[in-house]
Formats: C-alpha cells, structure tokens, sequence
C-alpha cells in the first residue's frame, strides 16, 4: 500500500544522517569514532553547507543533552525516538556521562539492523558488555536490552504499545528523562507528534524533550524542501507543525510542557562556541553564504521542559 511505501521511504532516511554524519567527520568538523561501523565508506563529497548544517544539528542537541546531564548529575534516563543508526550512547560512555540507562526506540526492521551491527562489531558492543552487571543480557532482533543501554522495536504513532514496551525494559517514570527527537516527527501528523509529546508530558514530572527538525516551511525554499522529500516518497504528514518557531512551541505549550522555547539553526549556529565555529570554518571554503543561510533558517531546534524537582531545567539553554 501506499502508507508502507511511505514508512519504509522514511526508514531509510536513517542512513542519510549517517552518511552525512560520517562524511563531515571525515572532514574533521567533529569527532565521532563509531560513525564507521554504521557506513563503512566515506562515500561521496558533500556540499560544504550540508557539512555545516549537520556541524550545528550535532552541536545543538549536544550542548542541551549534555546541559540536561548535568543538571541531573546523571541521574536520569534518555530516549532516543527514532534514532535510526545514532551514536550518542557511545559518545556518553566515552566521556563518561552515561545516563542511569539509554533507550532508543526505532521501526522493528532499523532496530533489526542497528542490533545486528552491534553484535558483530565490538567496538560498539564491548561499552555495552562492559557496563552491563549480570551475564544474562537480552538480545532478541528486535530489542536489546541490557543494564544502561536498550534499544526497543516500536512504532512512535502506537503511544500505548510504545508505553507498555518501554516499561516492559525497566524504564522509570520517577527519574528525570530526556526525550530527544531528530527529524522524525515530521513523518507523523500533528495528532500523532502531539499524543506522543503528551505521553511523554503526562509520563515524567521532571523531564526535557528536544526536537530538531524543519521550520519556516511555507516560503519558497521550505516549498522545495517539501518537494524534495515528496520526490523520496516519505510521509510529510507533519509539515503542517513545522510552519512556524511559534508552531513548533505551541504544541509542546499545548500538551502539558510548562516552558518550550525554539530557535532557528542560523541563531544556534551564531550562539555555539565561537572558537570551534573559526575551527570548523576553516576546513573548507564556502562559495555560498546565502545558501548557507538559507538551509539552516529551514531547521530550528525546540526544547520544553517540566520540573516537579526543581532542578532548574527551564533554564537550560543556549
Ligand atoms: N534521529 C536519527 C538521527 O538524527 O540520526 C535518525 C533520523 S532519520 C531522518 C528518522 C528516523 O525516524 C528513521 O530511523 C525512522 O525509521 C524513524 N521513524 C520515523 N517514523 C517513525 C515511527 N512512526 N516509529 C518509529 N520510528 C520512526
């Protein structure tokens, strides 16, 4: 049918950001050493407004994931919806900021893949093995579960089965939990992001979700990017969400957030660290400023927050 042509056209963009990713390392714009057991060719040159735009995505949600760690001296969890082939885990472990427990979730056949690259590379195994207390740890293929790292085969549109799965692994409701989602709301409609936004709402007391994806996708650039995405034959159910940095707060402020702000990546681009930003500037020369420009007004990174503990979480920020 038309809509599983659909969800299996947005299955595969899992392995763009990879790609991406892993090319824009190559070039030195940030370090990620498991990127390479995910795709194992460099592959082909990218424009270097692409590699810039993922430079800001990564360091973007970093910078708040890492502020949410803090703030919680760890002692929280994180859910990764729809983290196709993400490497965060690895990067927490390696700088020693691991979560209480790290979950993803992701369609059965990406967690399928994704649980078979772990197997059979121990690079990304062997945190797994080593953080893990007991020597039962469950590998099915479509869930690993194991003490700090669980990896779940679900559907983000089914909010009930995803609930009864994620409790099913030990998740806790009483610890402060992060939610993030990169780029994947857009693929369900605005009922379907916000039932999801209030779960998660409704779940945690004390929590932070944070969204990056499209915005400003009404003008004429956003026009193409739609098109483009149509071209691929993904599901753009949720462009509707992504008019507006006011659109893309209102439904966290509409679904039980108590604060929600939202910027554009030019402005997240301008507020990182300005040195790394001179750094990253100067691996390769960019011709195309305004293209630059352009691309990076089209994506905007939202967080809400809520704060029964007093953790001082609304002010976690750029
Ligand atoms: N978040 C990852 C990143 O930034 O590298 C992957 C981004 S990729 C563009 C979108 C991911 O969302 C894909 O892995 C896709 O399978 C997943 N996804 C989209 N809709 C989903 C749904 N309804 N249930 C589960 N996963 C979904």
């Amino acid at each position: 049918t038309d809509s599983d042509t659909a969800d299996e056209a947005v299955r595969t963009t899992c392995d763009d950001a990879t790609i991406c990713k892993r090319f824009a390392t190559s070039k030195g714009y940030w370090k990620d050493s498991c990127l390479q057991y995910f795709v194992r060719n460099v592959g082909e040159r990218k424009a270097p407004e692409i590699n810039r735009g993922y430079y800001a995505r990564v360091q973007g949600v970093n910078l708040l994931l890492d502020a949410f760690l803090k703030k919680t001296q760890c002692l929280c969890q994180v859910i990764n919806l729809g983290a196709g082939l993400d490497t965060t885990f690895w990067r927490l472990k390696e700088e020693n900021l691991l979560p209480r427990k790290f979950f993803e979730v992701d369609f059965p056949t990406v967690v399928a893949r994704k649980i078979h690259y772990i197997k059979t590379k121990p690079p990304l195994s062997k945190p797994i093995i080593d953080e893990h207390s007991s020597d039962t740890l469950l590998l099915e293929p479509h869930a690993l579960d194991s003490d700090r790292y669980c990896i779940i085969g679900a559907d983000l549109r089914d909010v009930s089965g995803l609930d009864e799965k994620l409790k099913k692994f030990q998740l806790d409701p009483e610890l402060p939990t992060l939610l993030l989602s990169e780029c994947v709301l857009v693929y369900m409609t605005p009922a379907q992001s916000s039932s999801l936004i209030r779960w998660a709402a409704e779940t945690f007391h004390t929590a932070m979700f944070i969204n990056y994806e499209q915005v400003n996708m009404s003008d004429r650039f956003g026009q193409v990017m739609v098109e483009n995405l149509q071209r691929r034959q993904c599901s753009l159910a949720g462009v509707e969400a992504c008019q507006s940095l006011d659109s893309q707060r209102e439904r966290f402020l509409k679904t039980g957030w108590e604060n929600a702000e939202a910027l554009d990546m030019m402005t997240v681009y301008s507020v990182l660290p300005q040195e790394d930003v001179a750094r990253i500037e100067r691996l390769e020369f960019l011709d195309e400023k305004e293209l630059l420009q352009q691309l990076l007004q089209h994506y905007c990174i939202c967080w809400a927050t809520k704060d029964k503990l007093s953790l001082g979480l609304s002010q976690v920020a750029f």
